[in-house]
């Protein structure tokens, strides 16, 4: 399944009066991309001002040398993002930034929030005027209206009144500020590039610019980077964490070292219990690019089963926004994926996929195989069925799509056309993440959440429905 959830943004933020700041950030977004390709944005400050600049399109798209040499300074912080409907367009994109009695301000957030609406409606009653429709606004309002008077202090009376996930970089004149939420849920790892420090969303950003990786952000931790070096803060506590388990097994990229563990390799253990879980007399193994392979790998090293490379993925097909038409809809699944059918004809097929959401991607990768000469095909899935939306950042459709949560396993193989259907196990997922208890959530798949929220701040089951 490659194309039906979205994560909903990357960080990169660097503090550096020696190095590049704008240029490297611009490689670290660019190995961020994957976590959005929206929009893409970066604001600078050279200790006297901020400036930014963002835009709708890919980094490469947004960002050229002209451009970067307009933002001055040597603390950045930049934003890649995917939005939701209520989102989307320029004025959406981040980095956020104010003007206010502090001085001036940048955000860039990961993750999402659930009380926003409610705190957006009191504030507004107070006098607040919102520019966009970006609920990471709140935040900028919360940090204004902040009786404290230092913009740390301020920043952690803004945090304490949210609910939700997040991973945040602020901007100040003189500061590079990192935040994760209590629970942990979204990624945030600190760097250092010579004797500078560098944050991101993932390792792969410092893996490109060459910085070293020294260790996560910590749940509830405020790093703080300025002239003097950096320190840290404990602002918030908790007695569990809450890692998003999704990002583990379909957003981190491969080289990605996440929650402290490589995301090829834990693919590759969920393979393996998958194969211990399902045993299929089969004739190959074949994974759905690009992060059923791992898995696949996994599969195949366990059940003995030789792994192949069945289908191909064409990485060149990007977001389109053209109306689609018949012929789009024909060739659908096609327009991505293509099966080798010199490796699939005449075989007994395991293919090794990392979700199934709504179903239709998987009825058509198997249409596609059974098209190629598969005899029989058995779907094997590295996560456990997906039954409830996620109200953190990943944009799960609602209840009523979700074919797992409307469809029995039967009925779900029947629909998907598969010859067998398999989902690891919730345990087998823990066990093969070596995840401690109450380390990771997994609300969409047990719909125990591990923030409460009150229905009247949830505005996803009507949004998410595309
Ligand atoms: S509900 Fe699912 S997607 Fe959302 S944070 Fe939890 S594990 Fe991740």
């Amino acid at each position: 399944m490659f194309d039906t959830l979205k994560e909903e943004c990357g960080l990169f933020g660097i503090y550096s009066k020696t190095l590049e700041a704008q240029k490297l950030t611009m490689y670290g977004l660019f190995a961020m991309q994957h976590r959005g390709q929206e929009s893409a944005g970066m604001a600078s400050s050279d200790g006297f001002g901020v400036s930014f600049f963002k835009d709708t399109g890919l980094v490469s798209n947004v960002f050229n040398d002209e451009r970067l040499k307009k933002l001055k300074g040597h603390i950045t912080i930049g934003h890649v993002r995917y939005s939701n409907k209520r989102e989307s367009g320029a004025i959406n994109a981040q980095p956020l930034t104010m003007r206010h009695s502090k001085g001036d301000l940048a955000l860039a957030h990961n993750g999402s929030l659930i009380n926003t609406v409610s705190l957006k409606k009191m504030l507004e009653k107070q006098g607040s005027i919102f520019q966009t429709s970006n609920e990471t606004e709140v935040i900028l309002h919360l940090i204004a209206r902040s009786k404290e008077e230092n913009i740390e202090e301020s920043i952690i009376d803004a945090l304490s009144q949210i609910k939700g996930a997040y991973s945040i970089l602020f901007l100040t004149n003189e500061k590079l500020i990192a935040v994760r939420d209590p629970l942990g849920m979204r990624p945030l790892v600190i760097g250092k590039i010579q004797n500078d420090y560098v944050i991101a969303s993932e390792t792969p950003a410092f893996d490109l610019i060459g910085a070293e990786y020294i260790r996560e952000v910590n749940p509830g931790e405020m790093v703080i980077i300025d002239s003097t070096g950096m320190r840290t803060k404990q602002i918030f506590e908790s007695n569990r964490t809450a890692k998003c388990i999704f990002e583990m097994f379909y957003f981190g990229r491969p080289d990605s070292l996440l929650f402290g563990r490589n995301v090829h390799l834990t693919r590759k253990e969920i393979g393996k219990e998958l194969a211990r879980e399902h045993k299929v007399d089969a004739d190959i193994v074949i994974g759905v690019p690009d992060s059923g392979i791992s898995a696949a790998l996994g599969y195949a090293e366990e059940s003995g089963i030789p792994y192949d490379i069945g289908i191909m993925r064409n990485h060149y097909v990007g977001r389109t926004f053209i109306e689609p038409t018949q012929l789009d809809r024909e060739l659908g699944v096609k327009k991505k994926l293509s099966p080798i059918v010199e490796v699939i004809n005449n075989k007994r097929v395991v293919v090794v996929d990392d979700s199934i959401v709504r179903g239709t991607t998987s009825r058509k990768i198997i249409k596609l195989l059974k098209k190629a000469g598969a005899k029989e095909v058995y779907m094997l899935v590295s996560s456990p069925a997906v039954v409830s939306p996620c109200y953190y950042g990943v944009d799960i459709p609602t209840r009523q799509e979700l074919i797992g949560a409307t469809h029995s396993l039967e009925e779900t193989r029947k629909q998907i056309l598969a010859d067998y259907l398999g989902y690891i196990s919730v345990e087998g997922l823990h066990k093969s993440v070596k995840a401690a208890s109450n380390e990771f959530c997994d609300a969409c798949f047990t719909r125990k959440y591990p923030i409460e929220f009150s229905q009247s701040d949830i505005h996803y089951e009507e949004d998410n429905d595309e």
